[in-house]
């Protein structure tokens, strides 16, 4: 019997531990991780390769609604009448749907340079809430989109209960989303547990405070299934929680989570974005990561999320692109950066010590926070790490004459010409030349499906 043996490969510079290294090579083993290098014959990757983005946050069907809430309303626009358009949208979708518009997703994400998501995941049941006849079908159309895209996949089944802070029943366009006991919820994550393998990683989701009654979050985190593994919750997106939040707990809701669960370092606290100073200190000492999603942040009209202060507390940090209104790791670190500069008029906001780059700065901390919020082995081109791997195009012009140092910031402040020319996910070549090996079979039948959902 013989086995695909170990590839060696080399580049003209490696991103690794947050700097470029020269003429560095890796080993990737047949079973797609990393090993230790040995001597032997290269293939040469490029002159410059760096680690695949992981995307923390992502409500994958969203993607197919991305430009059909832009129109004004007959009332003053939030995020309360985006999701009702949202939730219009949501009612119409099935397994067969949901497969095709996510491998659209998970094939624009590889191109784009992000190797791995954590999909947050509630549209568990039939739209008037009844089970299907395979009860965990909607999350196994996730699996089988990202196995078709060849995109790493942290599944995060949500748990959502109520409709609001006040413990108020979900409504009807809600039911599909729901649990009416932990336990339910609990029997889904042990049947989707025994679908892990190296390029997925099945976690826990609590959908916010106001989707979670007290008790029921302290029943789930007692459970087995919640001793190891990714825990993500949406915490703080919009004023209007934060303060339903302080009327009926008493308290702001990061502070709330941190008074009442342990938040470590497995913990992903998605839209942190109305943060006060005490929280962000306390948030960055506990290790728990701040899910950031600038592009859909500034979308919805959310808010802006203090990261001079967090990074200065030494908060831990990842990027989602959640609604998908952007797919680009790009995008999502330009405008966390961005943002701050308009707030507060001034510039280089992530560099936080003189000579520091800003490119450099938000890709390694974006590589740190999404690797701990996936739980995968990832983030690093390092041994017994994931081989997720993208290699820049050498020949674009953007590129040319710029020294080491200058690369990641000319990556993400440069303009919109693609630079991600090569992709590898855990071993495998999934985009050659700026093409996915199956972009144009997963295009047609997204086209299919999008057409038929928008006849209605
Ligand atoms: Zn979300």
């Amino acid at each position: 019997m013989t086995s695909t043996p170990t590839r060696l490969f080399d580049a003209g510079h490696l991103w690794r531990d947050g700097a470029w290294h020269a003429d560095a090579r890796i080993a990737v083993a047949a079973d797609g991780q990393l090993q230790e290098p040995r001597p032997g014959t290269c293939e040469r990757l490029g002159a410059r390769v760096l680690p695949g983005m992981p995307n923390l946050h992502s409500h994958a069907f969203q993607r197919a609604m991305a430009g059909l809430a832009e129109r004004r309303g007959p009332s003053d626009d939030s995020f309360w009448t985006w999701r009702e358009a949202m939730y219009a949208f949501a009612a119409a979708l099935d397994p067969e749907s949901l497969q095709a518009i996510a491998a659209q997703l998970y094939v624009e994400m590889l191109k784009a340079g992000y190797t791995q998501v954590c999909e947050f995941h509630y549209l568990h049941h039939q739209s008037d809430g009844t089970p299907y006849a395979q009860r965990e079908a909607m999350s196994l159309a996730l699996i089988a989109a990202a196995q078709e895209a060849g995109i790493a996949l942290t599944l995060l089944p949500v748990l959502y209960m109520t409709g609001g802070f006040d413990g108020r029943a979900l409504a009807p366009r809600q039911r599909r989303f729901g649990h009416a006991e932990v336990s339910d919820y609990v029997r889904l994550l042990e049947s989707l547990g025994a679908h892990q393998g190296p390029g997925l990683r099945v976690g826990i989701a609590l959908h916010s405070l106001r989707a979670v009654p007290e008790t029921a979050m302290r029943t789930l985190l007692a459970t087995g299934a919640a001793q190891t593994g990714p825990i993500h919750i949406h915490i703080a997106e919009q004023l209007g929680e934060v303060q339903d939040c302080l009327n009926l707990r008493g308290a702001r809701p990061v502070e709330w989570l941190l008074d009442h669960a342990d938040v470590d370092a497995r913990w992903c606290l998605v839209h942190a974005t109305h943060l006060s100073g005490h929280e962000a200190s306390r948030l960055a000492r506990s290790g728990g990561v701040a899910g950031l999603c600038p592009t859909t942040e500034a979308n919805l009209g959310d808010g802006l999320f203090p990261l001079a202060d967090y990074l200065d507390a030494g908060g831990r940090w990842g990027i989602g692109s959640d609604s998908h209104i952007s797919v680009s790791p790009v995008e999502e670190l330009r405008w966390l950066e961005y943002g701050q500069r308009l707030a507060t008029q001034h510039r280089n906001i992530a560099a936080r010590r003189e000579g520091d780059s800003v490119g450099q700065t938000l890709w390694q901390g974006g590589l740190a926070g999404g690797a701990a919020a996936s739980g995968l082995p990832l983030g690093e081109l390092a041994p017994d790490h994931r081989a997720d791997l993208l290699v820049l195009d050498e020949d674009a012009p953007l590129l040319a004459a710029r020294e080491a140092a200058a690369v990641m910031d000319s990556l993400l402040f440069a303009g919109n010409t693609p630079l991600v020319r090569h992709v590898m996910c855990g071993g495998r070549w999934v985009v050659r030349d700026f093409h996915h090996h199956d972009e144009a079979r997963i295009a047609a039948r997204y086209r299919r499906v999008v057409e038929r959902l928008a006849r209605g």
